[in-house]
């Protein structure tokens, strides 16, 4: 199988758009620079990296709530959490051809594209702002959440009371997040808008440690076992001067880009810095009443936070496969997702267009698409269409062919091993069921 390290980004980015997995943003104007749009492929890849995270973070767990707060909040919540004073990069100009870079990605003192003299670092700070209502002054400022951690900080006393947990316990959450990076690229990895999973795992001081490392092995094992391979993953501990502001401790989940190694999630040890902060604020009281020990203390914090859209490019560049086709025609490119992250489960496809099949395919159809994502396609020869199923990923293809009419059987091919098995129309959808669940 190809390694993560060869495959070819500009092949890769190529298929993503061909197929509609990802466009450029406002591409009709010329783009806008580091945002991406999500075409109907896309969409479907992302809601099901966000389900398989949402199913392993709250529903298998009896630990974990959910939320989903607003993109905007308070402006005095990135006061407490840091962000307006430290949420900043170094920012270097050349003094000749006036590019931008962040100094800490630099090597040498001068530009990195033509040579020129750079000037001294400022800081910039990353959050993108706006204005609530018709006022544009600083009295009306927001900002667009940098992170969606927050959002559970601030609720924290609300999640608390309504649901009445003990520690420890976890709010996890999905959504946007924006930042004015200096220095985006390399295709979706880091760009403006984007999306985050992120979890805040609440638990008594002294047993942070502890947890840390359980959750580092939690998410660690996620990527794997949804099928990216081992030898592209590995963990690193932060370094004591990398640590944000508010960590004791810090490990990545880092993947073997094409580029190198890169960050696909944090897992920091936030200890009780973010609650104390919010406190101290608001006014609020948020500490927790421990019943067991008679305490009032503020909970450590555990914090899992990774990006969708990073996850989801690891996704696709792991499952990015080329081999030659049995007929050694021509290469078949197949994208190896894991079945829960496939955009389309199943492809119905009759055997040709010929009138009297054509019924039976859409019955077929009809009968899956309430249940899986199904799509039926009858354009070109059935090879083809074969091809164009592996090439986006789609585990299963049913073939609706001349002895269907005959039999009320049809054709499950499976997209890597090409294996074809043929099952009875009846029970076809609890076999593509059971083999969605389980594997071929
Ligand atoms: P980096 O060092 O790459 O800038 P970070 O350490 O600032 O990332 P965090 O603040 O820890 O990132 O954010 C948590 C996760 O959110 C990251 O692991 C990443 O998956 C995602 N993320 C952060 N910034 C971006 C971005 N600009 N584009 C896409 N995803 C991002």
């Amino acid at each position: 199988m190809t390694s993560a390290r060869s495959v070819d980004m500009d092949k890769l980015v190529s298929l993503c758009k061909r197929r509609g997995f990802i466009y450029q943003s406002s591409e009709i104007y010329g783009g806008l620079g580091s945002v991406w749009d999500y075409g109907p492929l896309g969409v479907e890849l992302k809601n099901n990296v966000k389900a398989a995270w949402w199913r392993s973070m709250v529903w298998e767990r009896d630990d974990v709530v959910g939320l989903d707060a607003a993109i905007l909040m308070h402006p005095q919540t990135w006061v407490a959490s840091g962000h307006v004073e430290s949420f900043a990069d170094p920012l270097v100009e050349c003094k000749e051809c006036n590019r931008r870079f962040r100094a800490d990605d630099l090597e040498g003192d001068h530009c990195p594209e033509c040579g020129g003299e750079l000037t001294e670092p400022r800081m910039f700070n990353l959050m993108l702002r706006s204005f609530l209502g018709p006022v544009e002054d600083s009295a009306h400022q927001v900002y667009m959440r940098p992170e969606t951690a927050q959002g559970i900080f601030v609720n924290f006393e609300n999640v608390l009371t309504t649901t009445r947990r003990k520690l420890p316990f976890g709010i996890a959450q999905v959504g946007k997040a924006f930042r004015n990076e200096i220095t985006p690229g390399n295709f979706t990895f880091r760009t403006r808008e984007f999306e985050q999973m992120e979890m805040e795992y609440f638990v008594r001081p002294g047993t942070d440690d502890q947890w840390l490392h359980r959750w580092v092995d939690e998410r660690f094992n996620w990527y794997k076992r949804l099928g990216i391979r081992e030898e592209n993953l590995r963990l690193r501990k932060h370094e004591p001067h990398e640590l944000a502001h508010y960590a004791k401790e810090c490990y990545d989940v880092e993947y073997f880009f094409p580029w190198g190694w890169a960050e696909l999630e944090g897992i920091a040890n936030r200890t009780d810095f973010d609650l104390k902060s919010h406190a101290e604020v608001s006014g609020r009281d948020l500490t927790y009443f421990d019943e067991e020990t008679h305490e009032r203390y503020y909970p450590y914090v555990i914090e899992p936070s990774g990006g969708i859209d990073r996850a989801a490019l690891a996704f696709l560049v792991d499952a990015y496969d080329e081999e030659a086709d049995p007929g050694h025609r021509e290469v078949r490119t197949i994208l190896r997702l894991h079945r829960d992250l496939a955009p389309v489960k199943v492809a119905v496809l009759p055997l040709s267009r010929n009138e009297k099949l054509v019924p039976t395919a859409h019955e077929v159809h009809a009968m899956l698409r309430p249940h899986l994502m199904a799509q039926y396609d009858d354009a070109q020869s059935i090879g083809r269409r074969y091809r164009r199923q592996d090439e986006v990923g789609t585990p299963y293809c049913v073939t609706v062919d001349f002895q269907t009419l005959e039999d009320r059987a049809v054709t499950i091919r499976e997209r890597d091993s090409m294996e074809q098995i043929r099952v009875p129309i009846d029970s076809l959808l609890a076999t593509l069921r059971q083999k969605l669940e389980q594997g071929w």
